[in-house]
């Protein structure tokens, strides 16, 4: 027993796991400093249709604009962020952003009136019991039009089915709010949950849309999951995009939409009308 005991204190004291925990305790000190701060900015890739060709809408990407360290990704502080709660206010925060922004676009005489913006949505944010409540200020706040405003779910948020999230995705709808099933094919919703869910689009995660140019017979999965969207009356977009030849094989396939590097990287919102302007029919 004592030597159990040794071996699990010897383990605590590992000092790479130490060392892990003192810089994960750092990220989070910083984190909390950052949201009091609003050292956050968010960042814009464009969604084409491949129907026109052209741009669609944006979606807005969150990056953390670190005194010392300069922009920092999602992958580096989300997870923190959620493990501690702080993804609350950051992603608050973004929707109002974004929300504001939509708002300016749509006053821009060069932009079209039906420019989209999606933004993600974190799980945590569906146990805030006053979630539409902060919605519906941003709504009113921002005067944005809620048809054109998209917010992206994971398959987390569906899982759980719960009563609440249904409540909260049918109050989503009922203000005419699109809803996006975000990396489609990664979570483990079944198919029977999805249907009964108000969901707009199916956004198929990068991975399949990577294999696809690996399987070039079969093109992988990517052709049954714009089925799956076809038969339940649901748009596909395609996410991570990077080839001509994953494009062409898309609209082979009837893909409605399509994000990724192809097009554009996320850009500053200051970059956004030049992109509009300058941009390809693809
Ligand atoms: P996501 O929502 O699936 O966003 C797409 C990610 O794929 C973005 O990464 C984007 O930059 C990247 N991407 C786009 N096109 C390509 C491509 O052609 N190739 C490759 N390899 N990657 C591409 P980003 O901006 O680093 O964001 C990562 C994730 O962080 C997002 O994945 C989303 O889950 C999360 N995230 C970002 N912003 C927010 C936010 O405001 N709130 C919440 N809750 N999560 C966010
Ligand atoms: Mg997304
Ligand atoms: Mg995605
Ligand atoms: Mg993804």
């Amino acid at each position: 027993r004592a030597k159990a005991l040794g071996r699990a204190r010897y383990h605590v004291f590992d000092p790479i796991m130490y060392q892990e925990a003192i810089q994960l305790l750092e990220i989070e000190n910083d984190l909390r400093r950052a949201v009091a701060r609003q050292e956050f900015i968010v960042y814009y890739q464009p969604i084409v249709s491949l129907l026109t060709g052209k741009i669609a809408g944006f979606e807005a990407l969150v990056r953390w604009q670190h005194p010392i360290r300069g922009l920092i990704l999602p992958a580096e502080f989300i997870p923190v962020a959620e493990e501690t709660g702080l993804i609350t206010s950051i992603n608050t925060w973004v929707l109002q952003s974004a929300c504001q922004q939509l708002r300016l676009w749509q006053h821009h005489p060069a932009i079209p009136d039906s420019l989209t913006i999606s933004v993600n949505l974190s799980a945590r944010l569906f146990s805030q019991p006053n979630l539409m409540a902060q919605i519906d200020e941003i709504l009113y706040e921002t005067q944005v039009n809620p048809e054109n405003l998209e917010l992206e779910i994971t398959e987390t948020v569906i899982m759980e089915n719960s009563h609440a999230v249904k409540t909260i995705l049918q109050q989503l709808k009922e203000r005419r709010i699109k809803l996006v099933m975000d990396d489609f094919g990664t979570g483990y919703s079944s198919l029977s949950y999805l249907h009964s869910f108000p969901l707009n689009a199916l956004k198929i995660d990068k991975s399949f849309v990577k294999r696809m140019q690996e399987n070039q017979e079969d093109m992988g999965l990517v052709p049954a999951m714009i089925n799956i969207a076809d038969s339940m009356g649901m748009r596909a977009i395609a996410e991570g995009v990077e080839t001509t030849e994953q494009l062409a094989q898309l609209r082979s396939l009837n893909c409605e939409f399509a994000q990724g590097f192809l097009f554009s990287k996320p850009i500053e919102q200051q970059s956004v009308l030049n992109l509009l302007t300058t941009a390809p029919q693809w």
